[in-house]
């Protein structure tokens, strides 16, 4: 039996013991509960539990859970954190009030003309970089050592940052799975470098959030500078059992 209210009380409590650890108030960090593959009722026990963002991957699986929290007047936010289709980017504006993985320059025009269409406010998003470099990984190319690829990030960036119906709200990574620490360490401070770079370049955004950090590595997420994380397994119990 997975207790979800306990998992929660645990996590909460290393989230903690990490943000003062790494000299940083537990107020900048907000989680995010990844309920992909996780039924209703224990989405149900979570928001109970207090939590009030939760995150799913993909639209179809969402749209399910996002109207029956809606039915239910749970007020949970619900956060997109999986590459989004273009053909199905309409059905998640309508669902979803945050969309961390825009990964494309086409991706957000797209985003950007369906709200305008559907006469929505400003949608929240963020940028997801592939800063691994993995060729598995979805997300804006950002290879340090060639300065081009960088160059090309920032112009896509400007371009984003001046859509009309689009709030640009930071960066999101995917870091790989089960590396040696330092290798982990050094994808999240490359993301937090490349929150600076934008920060200086475009001085006029609130560049406030910086999406890293799962069920295996949040701890050294939060040590790089973390604000949202992003947590499955560790709230729900292993997936598909
Ligand atoms: C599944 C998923 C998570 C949560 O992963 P856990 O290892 O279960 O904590 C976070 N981010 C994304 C994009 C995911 O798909």
């Amino acid at each position: 039996m997975i207790d979800v209210e306990n998992n929660i009380a645990m996590l909460n409590e290393r989230i903690f013991l990490a943000t003062i650890r790494a000299g940083r108030s537990p107020a900048e960090i907000t989680l995010v509960a990844v309920t992909k593959t996780v039924p209703a009722e224990k989405i149900a026990e979570a928001s109970e539990a207090g939590l009030r963002e939760f995150g799913e991957n993909r639209v179809q699986e969402a749209e399910p859970k996002i109207l029956w929290s809606r039915e239910r007047g749970l007020g949970l936010n619900w956060h997109m954190v999986g590459h989004l289709q273009r053909n199905k980017v309409k059905k998640a504006i309508q669902l979803f009030d945050v969309i961390q993985s825009v990964d494309s320059l086409p991706l957000a025009h797209e985003m950007s003309q369906r709200c305008a269409q559907a006469a929505a406010v400003r949608l929240p998003i963020l940028l997801e970089v592939n800063v691994s470099g993995e060729a598995s990984k979805y997300g804006f190319a950002v290879h340090e050592a060639d300065g081009r690829v960088l160059d090309g990030f920032l112009t896509a960036v400007q371009e984003i940052e001046a859509l009309p119906h689009l709030e640009l709200q930071g960066l999101m990574t995917v870091a790989p799975l089960g590396p040696p620490e330092e290798e982990l360490r050094s994808c999240f401070r490359r993301l937090r470098l490349l929150l600076n770079i934008l920060r200086e370049q475009l001085p006029n955004r609130h560049w406030q959030h910086l999406s890293m950090g799962m069920t295996d590595d949040f701890e050294v997420a939060i040590e790089e500078g973390a604000t949202i994380l992003r947590i499955g397994r560790a709230i729900f119990g292993e997936r598909g059992k």
